[in-house]
């Protein structure tokens, strides 16, 4: 008698943030060298992706939480572009250090924070 192990891989990885932007996967900053330059710095950064309007860069984390609206506080005018999705800068370089302050950024901490949270309340 054959037994079906299901295991749940799901509640491993942890709360999967970007449900529906596999469109924006071919799209990578003009500053990088090809779009593998930009998958290998999403594989350490799930939250990052391109905004296809703007072809900036955006996080996806504080956006959802920002369309959300569960997060709401004055004074984080500076990861405003990752939410806008219009972060721009003039070298591959200076981007992924942008991109790094982002990720230790207090308001990103608590957006990732408040969507596992949500994700957990949902199950
Ligand atoms: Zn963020």
């Amino acid at each position: 008698m054959a037994t079906i192990k299901l295991t749940s891989y799901n509640c491993l990885v942890g709360a999967d943030v970007q449900p529906e932007s596999s469109s924006t996967t071919t799209l990578y900053p003009k500053v990088c060298r090809n779009v593998d330059q930009f998958k290998a710095w999403q594989r350490s950064r799930h939250w990052l992706e391109m905004n296809p309007n703007t072809n900036g860069v955006q996080c996806s984390v504080c956006a959802e939480v920002k369309r959300l609206g569960i997060h709401n506080e004055p004074g984080q005018h500076n990861e405003s572009e990752f939410v806008e999705g219009t972060v721009k800068m003039k070298d591959a370089k200076t981007l992924l250090k942008k991109i790094d302050k982002h990720r230790n950024s207090a308001m990103h901490v608590k957006c990732v924070t408040l969507l596992e949270i949500r994700s957990l309340l949902k199950q």
